[in-house]
């Protein structure tokens, strides 16, 4: 679909970490720099400010390359992925709102912040967390060995919803694990992609 550029001939380009998925920023395209993005695959904005075309680390080096460009449900607002080169906001910041461009694993991101605080404030009467941790690290890694069995069963019992019900015991466990350890999920993700090709 073409693009409904607004009576300035701009339209908003948000942009997205491809990766972690964390906004890094908020520009203006014009016509001419939309097609040179698509043209040399690193993301060009029309400046309101200098009123001129602006390669987004022309200056910096901290360049936007171009994985991807998505019109809005009406098409006056781009969503457009990128590998980011260094940090995107020129105060030095990762993105435009302060925040780290690290990425985000939803709900299980917040499951390893609830584990981190159960453990820190070590209520053993109130939280189970506390309580298995306060045992020693030999105790948590044996829980996730006997989740993991009874996640095996299941997978033989042909039982769907005993198999979903041990795999979150196992995923649970295996979180309290990795931070008794002092790892997180990044650490696995880091791992697991040193290993892709
Ligand atoms: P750069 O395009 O990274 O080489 O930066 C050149 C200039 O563009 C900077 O000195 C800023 O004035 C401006 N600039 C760079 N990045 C941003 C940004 N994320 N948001 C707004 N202005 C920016
Ligand atoms: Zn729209
Ligand atoms: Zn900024
Ligand atoms: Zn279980």
């Amino acid at each position: 679909m073409t693009i409904k550029y607004d009576a300035n001939g701009l339209v908003p380009a948000i942009i997205q970490d491809a990766t972690t998925k964390k906004v890094l920023m908020l520009g203006y395209m014009n016509e001419e720099s939309y097609k040179k993005t698509l043209e040399t695959k690193q993301v060009t904005f029309f400046s309101r400010s200098k009123q001129r075309l602006w390669t987004k680390g022309e200056e910096s080096g901290n360049v936007l390359n171009l994985v991807d460009i998505k019109n809005d449900c009406d098409n006056d607002s781009l969503l457009i992925q990128v590998n980011p080169e260094g940090p995107t906001c020129h105060t030095g910041t990762d993105t435009c709102w302060k925040e780290e461009n690290t990425p985000s694993y939803g709900f299980f991101s917040t499951l390893e912040d609830v584990i981190a605080e159960r453990v820190a404030n070590k209520d053993t009467k109130k939280s189970y967390v506390a309580s298995l941790f306060s045992k020693g690290i030999n105790k948590v890694a044996q829980k996730v060995g006997e989740e993991a069995v009874e996640t095996v069963i299941e997978a033989m019992d042909n039982n769907d919803e005993l198999f979903l019900y041990e795999s979150a015991d196992l995923m649970f466990h295996y979180l309290m694990l990795l931070q008794a350890k002092g790892f997180t999920l990044k650490d696995i993700e880091n791992e697991l992609k040193g290993r892709h090709k």
